[in-house]
């Protein structure tokens, strides 16, 4: 198994190949900055359960860069997650809030525990302890967390609820993807998949994709069952979806209606009529365009090859490694990086922090020409730096990010 952060400290590593390039502002010193995070905070604490039993609950909140602004990140609950999983994923959310020149820095935080094996009482108990753990840590200016994998707008509730209740005053700016009546935002749902596909459509134009082009995703959750709705009203042809239970496949194009009401009825898209795939097996469908929208490492050196796709869109984070990276680019394989990619969500949940701050309500309109532009303006920014440099678009992206952050390092830094 690929350690996550070790991968992405190598492609710093790599990076330095291009100092000295007129269109780099950093040296090998400068991304030594960017090896370790600026703060990590590790909890360990008991929770009640409903059954009475006390848990011990292992949580982890990583602010990785704050030159460009206060850290955001999201919080994850799975059993996978460890130290160097949230320190990659801090990492990533201060290149990705760099990339959308969002006024942030990046963090992460993530809670080991299997929530779909816990009633809601207990997931509520839970994200309030880690918010009691974890208070001092976060607020509006200074580290604000948002949704991830297995949590949502709920435990947003909670841990809002929480944070006010020991700090005896309103502050909704200090979460995102909360719901709208606690100061969520219109369009926040939707935003990672809206985002990945406006790249999609640049990339589509860019790269002279047929008219009704084929999609593969794998993950139907928030990312890739919205990804899946979207594409499906711009005319793409979905062929196949999967979730942790497994995939399903139709050549024609899979009724996207039915997969989603299935999904919600039965827990898995594996319960509608159409043949079975396997999660690995939807990666190495003969398809224009692949969206990995679960979990990291899907995509390695081993499997690397099969992979047939003309696009891959990473709404998921990580999902290609650094060796997997190499053989897609020789295969001339286009790959939108999950921090230009997927950074749909952390862009509206910008928008969200400027309406909590100015105490403003924007439409749904207005938010989704504005994150049209951030998202098509992004890409122009990484495309041309590609093709300035000869490189792939995850390395311009990480360059565009660094010099950025380094920028503000070197502004920020008292003589
Ligand atoms: P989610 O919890 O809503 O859904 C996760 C989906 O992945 C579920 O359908 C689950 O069944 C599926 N899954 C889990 N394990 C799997 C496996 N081994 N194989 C295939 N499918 C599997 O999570 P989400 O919010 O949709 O996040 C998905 C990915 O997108 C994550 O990598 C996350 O970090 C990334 N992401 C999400 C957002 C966001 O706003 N939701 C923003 C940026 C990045």
């Amino acid at each position: 198994m690929i350690n996550p952060f070790e991968d992405t400290i190598e492609r710093l590593e790599e990076l330095t190949v291009h100092c000295g390039n007129e269109h780099v502002r950093f040296s090998k010193q400068d991304l030594d900055l960017l090896s370790k995070p600026r703060r990590t905070l590790v909890v360990n604490f008991p929770v009640k359960m409903s059954d009475g039993s006390l848990k011990i609950i292992n949580g982890y909140r990583v602010q990785y860069n704050d030159a460009r602004g206060p850290t955001k990140g999201g919080i994850r609950f799975h059993p996978d997650v460890d130290l160097d999983e949230v320190k990659a994923l801090a990492l990533w959310m201060a290149l990705k809030t760099a990339v959308l020149d969002l006024p942030f820095g990046g963090a992460k935080g993530g809670i080991t525990i299997n929530p779909k094996e816990m009633n809601q009482e207990d997931i509520e108990s839970i994200s309030r302890a880690f918010m009691r753990q974890i208070h001092h840590f976060v607020g509006a200016s200074k580290d604000i967390p948002a949704p991830d994998v297995y949590t949502n707008a709920q435990v947003m509730a909670w841990m809002l609820d929480e944070y006010e209740k020991i700090k005896g005053r309103k502050e909704p700016g200090m979460i995102t993807g909360k719901p709208i009546e606690l100061g969520g935002s219109a369009g926040r749902d939707i935003a990672t998949s809206l985002g990945g596909a406006y790249v999609l459509k640049e990339i589509a134009r860019e790269y002279k994709l047929s008219d009704s082009p084929s999609v593969a995703i794998q993950g139907f959750g928030n990312a890739g069952m919205n990804m899946a709705k979207i594409l499906k009203d711009w005319g793409y042809k979905i062929i196949a979806v999967s979730d942790s239970k497994g995939g399903v496949y139709s050549e024609e194009g899979l009724d996207v209606d039915n997969l989603i009401n299935v999904k919600s009825s039965t827990g898995s898209v594996t319960n509608i009529e159409a043949k079975k795939i396997t999660n690995s097996e939807i990666l190495e469908l003969v398809v224009d365009v692949l969206v990995p929208a679960a979990l990291g490492g899907q995509i390695t050196s081993e499997n690397a090859e099969n992979i047939k796709a003309k696009v891959v869109i990473e709404l998921a984070n990580g999902p290609v490694t650094r060796e997997a990276d190499k053989i897609l680019h020789k295969n001339n394989i286009v790959v939108a990086p999950d921090i230009l990619a997927n950074a749909g969500g952390v862009t509206v949940s910008y928008f969200e922090w400027v309406q909590n701050n100015s105490d403003e309500t924007w439409e749904k309109d207005v938010i989704f020409t504005k994150l049209e532009k951030k998202m098509i303006q992004a890409f122009q920014r990484v495309h041309e730096l590609a093709v300035n440099i000869g490189s792939d678009h995850r390395t311009a992206a990480y360059i565009l990010a660094i010099n950025r952050i380094i920028d503000a390092e070197k502004k920020g830094v008292s003589q």
